[in-house]
């Protein structure tokens, strides 16, 4: 009798402790299957992305959104200043974007620009650090130099001033090639240019500002990247749609305007390029606008065929009073044909600025020198990418600082 109950006993201890077993085994598994033992951490993407963070070490674990984290909405971090994973409600989505400020643009791109400038920077400070610099090494300078685009006067003018400097220095500590080639650099692109795009009349009338060049190279991207740089600076635009050649051109930039509430001025597809201009200004006149963008077609068919419609367009629009800026769009990675482009440009109007796009996606960051050379008129903004705000005044030492590191 006593072994049966004793049985039982044993036989009751033993279905609890596996009723135990399973109980907390449902209750793991209860726990969301991702959910990891402490507190997940929401990482909100950081508002402006930048290309050096791509290099960053992969995450153990994806990223989650919220829902597959299993948290409730509310420990969500406050203060996430997240656009992309939790987008406004429709109804409170401002209608018109406030783009960002300019100051300080090309120091928030420079990781794009140190990026792809990094051969030039990089491959002069390590040729110039190696201990004998014998006539190979600054063969191979020169050959750096040339690759970017930087131009054979150019580049020999700033190696001559490096070897001067250098063979006077004696040892180098690489603190004092640093300085000196940021120096020599600074000098060859020049820090006395007014860079500042000239958006005022001086007179009662909008500033006009035409932008030029062959289409592809980001021209009408360009006026549009303006015109929020204007907007962001308290400015109003008017934008004229004056690439009547390109069939989505007028679309594009109307779109560019309706995001910063600005009008554009269009006509007919293939109508009369220098009328649209001329309205355009017309209506800034009218609006009281203190800046019209006049967007033009950049056929390079014939000199004389752009010379015609270009020198149109610009007569027409001075009839309402002076052209304040030409800005020629130019792909920076195109390299010489740029070169030969901006020749071509400049003898059919009196271009007063540089716009050098798709730095981004080039090493070939010399042709900043070898333009102004070409021209005699600075580079007066950058792009950097096809996000909207990734056009920046163009800084000497910002730029400079992103070639060689600091
Ligand atoms: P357009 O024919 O000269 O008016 O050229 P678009 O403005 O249509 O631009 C041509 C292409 O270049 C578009 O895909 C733009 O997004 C792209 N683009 C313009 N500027 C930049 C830039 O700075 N960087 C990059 N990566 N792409 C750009």
């Amino acid at each position: 009798m006593e072994i049966v109950i004793l049985a039982v006993v044993i036989a009751l201890v033993a279905v609890g402790a596996i009723s135990g077993l399973v109980i907390s085994g449902r209750r793991k598994k209860q726990l969301p299957p991702s959910a990891p033992q402490s507190t997940p951490t929401i990482t909100a993407p950081p508002a402006e992305p930048h290309v050096g963070d791509e290099a960053e070490t992969p995450r153990e674990e994806p990223r989650r959104t919220i829902e597959e984290v299993g948290l409730p909405e509310a420990e969500a971090p406050a203060e996430a200043p997240d656009e992309a994973a939790a987008p406004a409600p429709a109804e409170t989505a401002p209608e018109i974007e406030v783009p960002e400020p300019t100051a300080g643009r090309l120091v928030r791109l420079r990781a794009r620009l140190a990026r792809s400038q990094n051969s030039l920077g990089k491959g002069l400070l390590t040729l110039l650090s190696r201990e004998h610099l014998d006539e190979d090494t600054w063969e191979e300078i020169e050959e750096t130099l040339l690759i970017a685009d930087v131009g054979v006067a150019p580049t020999q003018e700033l190696v001559e001033r490096l070897r001067e400097r250098v063979r006077v220095l004696g040892t180098r500590t690489p603190d004092e090639l640093r300085a000196l080639l940021r120096e020599e650099l600074l000098t060859l692109i020049g820090t006395d240019f007014d860079r500042a795009v000239k958006t005022e009349s001086g007179v009662d009338t909008p500033g006009v500002v035409m932008v030029v060049g062959v289409n592809g190279t980001g021209k009408t991207t360009t006026t549009g990247k303006l015109a929020r740089v204007l907007v962001a600076d308290g400015r109003s635009v008017v934008l004229g749609a004056a690439d009547t050649f390109r069939a989505a051109a007028a679309d594009q930039l109307q779109t560019w305007g309706e995001r910063v509430g600005a009008r554009t001025v269009r006509g007919p597809e293939g109508g009369d390029p220098a009328s649209i201009a001329f309205d355009a200004v017309k209506e800034g006149i009218a609006e009281g606008a203190d800046v019209v963008l006049i967007d033009t077609a950049g056929r390079l068919h014939t000199k004389t065929g752009l010379m015609d419609e270009l020198g149109k367009v610009k007569r027409v629009v001075e009839k309402h009073g002076p052209l304040d800026e030409i800005l020629l769009v130019l792909d920076a990675t195109t390299g010489q044909n740029g070169l030969v482009q901006a020749r071509v440009f400049a003898e059919v109007v009196d271009i007063t600025g540089i716009v050098l796009t798709k730095l981004d996606g080039t090493a070939k960051g010399g042709i900043v020198v070898a333009v102004q050379r070409e021209l005699g008129v600075p580079v007066k903004l950058v792009g950097l990418g096809e996000g909207p705000d990734d056009l920046a005044p163009f800084e000497p030492e910002a730029f400079v600082d992103a070639l060689i590191g600091d």
